[in-house]
């Protein structure tokens, strides 16, 4: 006899594993993910940072409702960050500033002595940055954990080294199929990450046009050592960012490498390109490289992620395209996907999102 469950939901990094625990009290949930360990893909490769801009004003609404709940449950710690930039880039710089003022991110604009302060050993020519004083480190392994152990703990039934290879809708229900399983399950979630369109056309539905694109990041070991409070330090052009990791580096040249849904593996000119620039703005020296890796982040067309039913496959829901915002949103995204998956009312953490941005049917119709 197959397993019959309300809610299948395909992934089990930190989409799915959220996901499942906002459902579980009300639904009977299934988590399958096909590698050993959950969380081994694009949520275990992250840098680890909550910023109010990254994604844009799109993403804001999702990124600021997550605030309150990760500063509250212990998630965040204080980092800073500066959007840093030449004096060719000054307009830019205060044009970051204007936008994401006018959306109530708190920033303001320093000029170089400020800098200083807060980088040392800055080269000459950055002159100029956006600081956001409210950016925070986030606690990513403590925050999929605590989503695994609350959909656990409410009767989720999670199934690991279980790749999905068959998904058909018959008599009113999807039917699973993998490697030694199968389940029933009247709703399926796609929160399948970098292979998401794959698992849509799998199940027969279209394709939106999710991509993975590759990012690199290494770890440096440097002279000096960063100062444990250096903030999160980012290129205004998109170019780099690094911030400090207990007394280490973490390093990322801001790739953007398109990829095919994999186990991403770091490109040596990446990583030489990461340590080119960050040399073109710091005066420090690289003592050692410790460890490098690569991750998928997954962008839908317009750069906003995709959650809700598909309009044309019946109980084929998208919970997708979490891009480089995908732990950082990951509180308020996942409340909003149960609310919109088990017909639930809006509540405190979602009463300032606007879902119908984020529906596939932007695409699909
Ligand atoms: C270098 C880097 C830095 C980042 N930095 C940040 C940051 O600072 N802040 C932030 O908020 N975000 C950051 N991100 C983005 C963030 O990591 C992602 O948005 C988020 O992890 C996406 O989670 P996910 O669950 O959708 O994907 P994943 O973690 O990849 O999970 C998808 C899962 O689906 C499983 N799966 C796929 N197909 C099947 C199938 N057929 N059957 C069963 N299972 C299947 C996969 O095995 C995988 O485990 C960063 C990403 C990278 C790569």
């Amino acid at each position: 006899m197959d397993e019959v469950f309300d809610v299948a939901i395909i992934g089990a990094g930190m989409a799915g594993a959220s996901l499942a625990a906002e459902c579980a009290p009300h639904a009977r949930v299934l988590l399958v993910e096909a590698e050993d360990t959950p969380g081994y893909h694009t949520t275990g490769r992250s840098a680890a940072f909550w910023e109010e801009a990254y994604g844009g004003p799109g993403v804001l609404p999702l990124t600021e409702a997550s605030g309150r709940f990760l500063r509250d449950g212990g998630y965040l710690s204080p980092r800073g960050a500066l959007n840093i930039g030449r004096e060719v880039d000054r307009a830019k710089v205060e044009g970051f500033v204007d936008t994401f003022a006018k959306h109530g991110v708190t920033v303001e604009l320093l000029d170089r002595a400020a800098l200083t302060d807060r980088v040392p050993c800055l080269r000459e020519d950055w002159t100029c940055a956006a600081w956001e004083p409210d950016c925070a480190d986030i606690d990513v392994a403590g925050l999929h954990q605590h989503y695994l152990a609350m959909a656990n703990r409410t009767g989720t039934v999670l199934r690991v080294r279980a790749r999905v290879e068959h998904l058909e809708r018959d008599a009113g229900a999807w039917r699973l199929r993998w490697r030694d399983g199968e389940a029933r399950a009247s709703l399926v979630v796609n929160a399948a990450g970098a292979w998401a369109d794959g698992l849509a056309e799998l199940a027969g539905a279209r394709p939106i046009g999710i991509r993975p694109l590759r990012r690199t990041v290494v770890q440096l070991r440097t002279s000096p050592v960063p100062p444990a409070d250096l903030p999160l330090t980012l290129g205004i052009n998109e170019d780099f960012y690094f911030k400090p990791q207990g007394d280490r580096l973490w390093l990322s040249p801001h790739d953007e490498t398109p990829d095919i849904a994999r186990d991403a593996a770091p490109e040596e000119l990446d990583v030489a390109v990461a340590i080119d620039r960050m040399e073109q703005v710091v005066d420090w020296k690289v003592d050692a490289l410790e460890r490098r890796w690569a991750g998928l982040r997954s962008f839908a067309p317009d750069r906003l992620p995709v959650y809700g039913f598909d309009p044309q496959a019946a109980g084929f829901f998208w919970f997708a395209g979490q891009g480089g915002f995908g732990i950082q949103t990951a509180p308020a995204a996942a409340r909003l996907g149960a609310q919109l998956l088990l017909g639930l009312g809006a509540d405190a953490l979602t009463e300032r999102i606007d879902a119908k941005t984020y529906d596939p049917d932007r695409f699909l119709r």
